[in-house]
């Protein structure tokens, strides 16, 4: 069933189309507070069903070797902030991260809604991992020094749901770390243009990746304080695979030392419990 949802962030429903897609489906920005959301929402069934061997497959394939390194910079980053202690992972994908975390010495748990995902990671990395939703996973309170959401809260139907259950969870000095895309991810949309001379879609159920969520550096900050967070870093998280596509990461890396603004394809946000939800 399809789900008309109201604003995941102010909780207000005052929206204008921002980009029209497949219909019924349509991109909104609440005027209240700025999000930028899918609605209605595809059906959950769909979305756990998209997420099947054809998604991961080129990525454990083709790309393993360099998605290892995208993964070993992002652990290298995370560790300036906590070295060890028990992490998860929600929404793990293939495992890579977490393999090379419990290598660098962490005690590590993942959550995935990827029923395949989830079989891969047990049958080839022999993690002890959970598949459903975080929620369902029922971890005790404040037992994690370390969550990472990489590129999953723009997936998921509440980000904010999610953050909430993740700051129960976590310890009081523990370290939340969230990558999304970029909304404002304008030098991937002038190169899209000029390869297409086509606006860049921001959700088509015929993509590979179904983004119910876009945000932007605000928003993001927003729905951190607002799940009770308290963001100490946003930095660029500049991780293209295909080597056609650096050429974006290049241009976000200069035009961020000219401007100190991220116009890249995405950011990450090192945040910290702030007070009590
Ligand atoms: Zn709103």
């Amino acid at each position: 069933m399809l789900r008309y949802v109201i604003c995941d962030l102010c909780e207000q429903n005052n929206t204008e189309i921002i980009q029209k897609t497949e219909a019924p489906f349509q991109i909104v920005r609440c005027k209240e507070c700025g999000l930028v959301y899918v609605d209605p929402q595809p059906p959950r069934q769909f979305m756990s069903a998209h997420y099947n061997e054809d998604y991961y497959k080129e990525w454990i394939e083709t790309q393993m070797e360099r998605r290892i390194l995208m993964w070993r910079k992002r652990l290298k980053r995370l560790s300036k902030y906590k070295k060890n202690g028990c992490l998860l992972d929600v929404g793990f994908g293939c495992g890579t991260f977490l393999k090379l975390a419990k290598e660098r010495g962490f005690d590590v748990r993942g959550t995935e809604i990827s029923e395949y995902a989830c079989q891969y990671v047990k049958d080839k990395l022999g993690l002890d991992v959970f598949y459903g939703d975080l929620k369902k996973a029922r971890f005790p309170e404040e037992s994690f020094d370390v969550v990472t959401v990489w590129h999953t809260l723009e997936h998921l139907p509440s980000p904010s749901k999610t953050l909430e259950e993740i700051h129960r969870i976590l310890r009081k000095d523990g370290l939340l770390v969230v990558a999304v895309p970029n909304l404002n991810n304008f030098i991937t949309r002038i190169l899209y243009f000029l390869a297409r001379w086509k606006k860049l879609k921001f959700f088509s159920v015929k993509a590979k990746e179904l983004h119910l969520y876009h945000f932007s550096i605000p928003t993001l900050t927003a729905i951190l304080e607002k799940t009770g967070f308290q963001v100490k870093k946003i930095d660029l998280d500049l991780a293209q695979i295909e080597p056609s596509k650096k050429i974006v990461d290049v241009f976000t890396r200069v035009i961020y030392f000219f401007s100190r603004r991220n116009f890249g394809e995405a950011m990450k946000a090192y945040a910290v419990k702030a007070r009590k939800i």
